[in-house]
């Protein structure tokens, strides 16, 4: 990473944390916009799997945007 941390100096403490605390965030956000899950088209209403962004349904082939709100 680079990034040196005094531990003993406290704000370089509040420092390390938040680093420490945006990366793991990051990599959580990251792990689910790859995750596909299950979720209804919203033009046929049946099941399909999806991902984050654009996906073509199966069943009527119309373009469903899954937008993921995550808030960071
Ligand atoms: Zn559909």
């Amino acid at each position: 990473m680079g990034k040196t941390y005094n531990i003993s100096n406290s704000s370089d403490m509040r420092r390390f944390t938040r680093d420490l605390q945006n990366s793991v965030q990051k990599i959580a956000i990251d792990a689910l916009k790859k995750k596909s899950f299950e979720f209804a088209c919203p033009f046929c209403k049946r099941p399909i799997q999806v991902h984050s962004g654009n996906n073509i349904c199966p069943y009527c082939r119309r373009t469903v945007n899954v937008e993921l709100n995550i808030h960071t």
